[in-house]
């Protein structure tokens, strides 16, 4: 007998934790806990409550159609575990090995706490991750803090096979509760368009992917408007979709000379090197990776009109209520509304990055805590004093304001590029328009900026 125990691989595709411990024992226990830990770490937010509780809908439906069906405790995690070892008398409990200090802390506390108990805990790697963390290493250092020479090593490292999806699970004797609600894994209100979660979902999503945008991804990933990225990060957070599968088969078109391919191959490593810092540096969630000595301002209003949509600033503005909306931001949109958070009002990273948190259902703490840094010039940035002109990346990026127009409504009658500069329209229609005026001027921001980082 062996459990199990399902955290960010809520999948029976590749999984190799799984497939493990169907080699080891003939009866597993698939077990799910609902974590109180999470939640009293403030992790447990609505938007992703939605998309684990499809999750794991869909993790049960696929076990189901294998002669099983997934198992549920709620409780302290390690605890619970231990308690469904013991009652069904497992030798083993298989788990994925996690990059976050509360993941790293988990896996060692349920090493001991199984040992006490003369069972052993199997942790096992590139399952959250397409290439381990430690695979590939700078000389004489622990990971890599710069992402250009990581990208080289990482690209040239093979891959673990991909794995099927077992034909049959066995369960032993044992209870479960009923699967949760969302509304039981989170309190408070979701977004009102959140995606879908689950593997059949994410699967359907990647299909399609695969067929459409991917070839297209590489001229079309910053387009703001046309929004030809794959969404694919929730399912990548929860495991419901693998990152090994999803780097194997792109690096196989990338080598059949597909460009869109390659671009995607690069974002993808992005991740993994993300999460290979956090593994060596689980403290880079809340402290600064590199510090700069910032004496970040207080200004509670700009904080609040930032996270509200409001700071006068429309492209800005536009990010952030896609954001309360759908839970979920396009990654330009991401880089300028933190680069205006960090650089222009000058605010901590760690409030952006809290906000970013309780919203994404892709929030996921090496990702969003590193990218964070990143932007703020406290992480692995090699320019990190840049700061995104958010006019000047409009034009870029959103050239005919389709993008502002569709997300700021009291905007929506203001045709092209002048969407960006309502502050240039004629008085008379400038008055009409329910719409505040910017924050801070972009030279008092910057001013402020280069003096607080000792650049002038
Ligand atoms: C301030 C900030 C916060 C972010 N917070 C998160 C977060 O909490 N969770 C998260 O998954 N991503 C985060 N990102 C990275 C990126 O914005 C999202 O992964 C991406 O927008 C997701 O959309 P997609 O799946 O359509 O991406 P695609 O463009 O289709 O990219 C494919 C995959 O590559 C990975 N990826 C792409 N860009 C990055 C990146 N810069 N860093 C790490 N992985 C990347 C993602 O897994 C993504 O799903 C953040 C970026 C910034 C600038």
């Amino acid at each position: 007998m062996s459990v199990v125990l399902f955290t960010s691989d809520l999948r029976l595709h590749d999984n190799p934790v799984l497939t493990a411990a169907l080699r080891s024992a003939p009866r597993v226990v698939p077990l799910f806990v609902v974590d109180s830990g999470i939640a009293a770490a403030g992790f447990a937010v609505p938007n992703r409550a939605a998309f684990l509780a499809d999750c794991l809908a869909s993790l049960d439906e696929g076990l189901r159609a294998r002669g099983g069906r997934l198992v549920v405790r709620s409780g302290e995690v390690v605890a619970e575990t231990c308690r469904v070892a013991a009652a069904t008398g497992a030798g083993e409990v298989h788990v994925a090995a996690g990059v976050s200090g509360y993941a790293l802390r988990r896996e060692e506390r349920l090493r001991s706490a199984l040992a006490a108990d003369g069972r052993r805990l199997r942790v096992h790697d590139a399952v959250v991750t397409a290439v381990p963390p430690g695979a590939v290493l700078p000389a004489g250092k622990d990971h890599f803090a710069v992402f250009t020479p990581y990208f080289r090593r990482w690209s040239a490292e093979p891959l673990r096979p991909v794995l099927p999806a077992p034909r049959a699970v066995r369960l032993p004797g044992v209870d479960s509760e009923p699967l949760p609600a969302a509304a039981a894994l989170a309190r408070g209100t979701a977004s009102p368009a959140l995606p879908r979660g689950g593997e059949s979902e994410g699967r359907r999503r990647l299909a399609a992917w695969q067929r459409g945008g991917l070839a297209r991804y590489a001229d079309r990933h910053d387009d703001l408007a046309g929004d030809a990225t794959s969404r694919l990060s929730p399912h990548l957070h929860f495991g419901s979709l693998s990152p090994v599968e999803l780097v194997a088969s792109a690096r196989e078109r990338a080598a059949a000379g597909c460009a869109g391919a390659a671009a995607f191959v690069r974002q993808l490593a992005w991740r993994d090197f993300h999460h290979q810092m956090l593994a060596a540096r689980p403290d880079a969630a809340h402290r600064d990776y590199r510090p700069r000595h910032d004496r970040w301002r207080e200004a509670p209003a700009e904080l609040a009109a930032w996270r509200s949509g409001l700071t006068g600033y429309p492209l800005v503005d536009a990010a952030m209520r896609r954001l309360a909306h759908e839970g979920w931001m396009h990654n330009r949109a991401r880089l300028i509304a933190a680069s205006f958070l960090t650089k222009t009002l000058y605010l901590d990273w760690r409030d952006g990055a809290r906000h970013f948190l309780d919203l994404l259902v892709d929030g996921d703490v090496a990702d969003n805590q590193l990218n964070w840094q990143w932007v703020a010039g406290t992480g692995s940035d090699t320019r990190p004093h840049r700061v995104l002109n958010p006019l000047a990346q409009a034009d870029r990026f959103d050239p005919d304001g389709a993008y502002v127009r569709r997300w700021v409504p009291e905007l929506a009658g203001v045709p092209g590029r002048a969407v960006h500069r309502p502050w240039r329209l004629p008085a008379r229609e400038r008055a009409r328009l329910d719409y505040p005026e910017p924050v801070v001027s972009l030279e008092e921001g910057l001013t402020r900026f280069r003096q607080a980082r000792g650049l002038t």
